[in-house]
């Protein structure tokens, strides 16, 4: 058995290595070994038990203090030398942008591990925006041995940057077997919230409208923009329910409760579940996100999006026409929001650009041909699986 140790230490990286972690137990010869960073506490968890998935094994990092990225990153890179000489994988996956990927990468890059890199050739191309993670998925890129791209165009920008086409295999983003796995399921709504959230647009005809907002660059002043604006929209329009999840960062929890929790018609939560979220985002009739991974599981259901930012590393929901790239100008988003929930503007009836739900197994299949064991099966299980 050759283990590959998949590194998660939030949220978004728990939802997007889970599926690839399925894939890889249905391979013979390849044992996921699912490794926590200990970047957000909970949120691994959290996420991984609705794919019933639980950690392998935790890093033992010191306490933080000044939330630096400095002391996140010093903090993780003895904890995973020590880790990764232990379990002495033969492929070490990071995923995206985070400091647990960079951590995780330079670590196994150190130690001669091959470094699999999962949603690869996202770029801005403005080290500005997102900062850092625009120069964390760059520094990733020069070091990784095999990039998994979520799509052609990431593909092609990688190609760009000289990185040689066969290391490059294009696999649709996991994020999309994520969501539909859990769609599938269709659990009943956990929070009461979102339950009674259900009741009132099937029975009163209420609009939902979600909303998430947390990223670094949304911090202060955008953020204040748009809650701004998610007051004039509840005002603006009678029939319209709020749910904003909160992410548990306590200066946005503390920033998003004091602007909204005295309004009518606007509900803030703690992070939802993984399969409430999925639910929200099915019933929704508008979303405005900042997220990068809510801007890629949307268009699975049609639900168009506002995207609170001025860049997108994701561009293809906005060129397929299911996003509109808005930023935090309030007039602009209450003008856009207005659009959609009148039904004026809809998001286009198109495939998810972002993938067709095999992306995992793809990906298993270029990790096998990576580590040499690429069976003549493996193309044909591929052929299978994907239609
Ligand atoms: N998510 C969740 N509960 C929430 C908000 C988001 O499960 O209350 C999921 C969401 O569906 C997506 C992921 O978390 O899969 C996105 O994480 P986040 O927005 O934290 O990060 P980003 O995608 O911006 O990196």
């Amino acid at each position: 058995m050759v283990d590959v140790m998949l590194l998660a230490g939030t949220r978004p990286e728990a939802v997007k290595l889970a599926t690839l972690a399925q894939a890889l137990d249905t391979r013979p010869g390849l044992r996921p070994l699912f490794v926590h960073s200990g970047q957000h506490p909970g949120m691994v968890e959290q996420a991984l038990a609705q794919f019933d998935r639980a950690v392998d094994g935790w890093l033992e990092v010191p306490p933080r203090r000044s939330g630096t990225q400095a002391e996140l990153i010093s903090g993780m890179l003895p904890a995973l030398d020590e880790a990764m000489r232990r379990y002495a994988p033969s492929a070490v996956v990071v995923q995206g942008d985070t400091a647990t990927a960079l951590a995780g990468a330079l670590t196994a890059f150190w130690l001669g591990i091959p470094v699999v890199h999962l949603e690869a050739g996202l770029r801005t191309h403005d080290l500005a925006s997102p900062f850092p993670e625009e120069g964390t998925r760059q520094m990733i890129s020069r070091i990784a041995a095999l990039h998994l791209s979520p799509s052609p165009a990431a593909a092609a920008t990688l190609r760009a940057e000289g990185v040689p086409t066969e290391r490059i295999t294009v696999v649709g983003n996991t994020v999309v077997d994520a969501v539909l796995t859990i769609a599938a399921r269709d659990l009943p709504a956990r929070e009461s919230a979102l339950a009674l959230l259900e009741m009132g647009v099937a029975e009163a005809g209420e609009q939902l409208v979600l909303v998430t907002s947390h990223r670094r660059e949304s911090w202060g002043e955008p953020l204040a923009r748009t809650l701004t604006a998610v007051r004039r929209i509840v005002d603006l329009h009678p029939q319209v329910q709020v749910l904003f999840p909160a992410h548990p960062n306590p200066d946005v929890r503390a920033q998003v409760e004091t602007a909204l929790s005295d309004v009518s018609r606007v509900t803030v939560t703690e992070p939802l579940e993984y399969p409430d979220l999925v639910r929200a985002l099915r019933l929704a009739t508008l979303v405005l996100t900042d997220s990068g991974g809510v801007q890629e599981e949307a268009p699975t259901f049609g639900t168009p999006v506002l995207v609170l930012r001025d860049t997108t590393e994701r561009p293809e929901a906005v060129t397929a026409g299911c996003a509109w790239l808005v930023g935090t100008d309030v007039d602009l988003i209450v003008t856009a929001a207005g659009h959609v929930l009148s039904g004026d503007l809809r998001a286009a009836p198109a495939a998810n650009p972002y993938g067709d739900g095999y992306a995992a197994v793809r990906s298993a299949v270029a990790i096998e041909a990576l580590l040499g064991l690429a069976d003549p099966a493996s193309a044909a299980d591929l052929q299978t699986a994907t239609g």
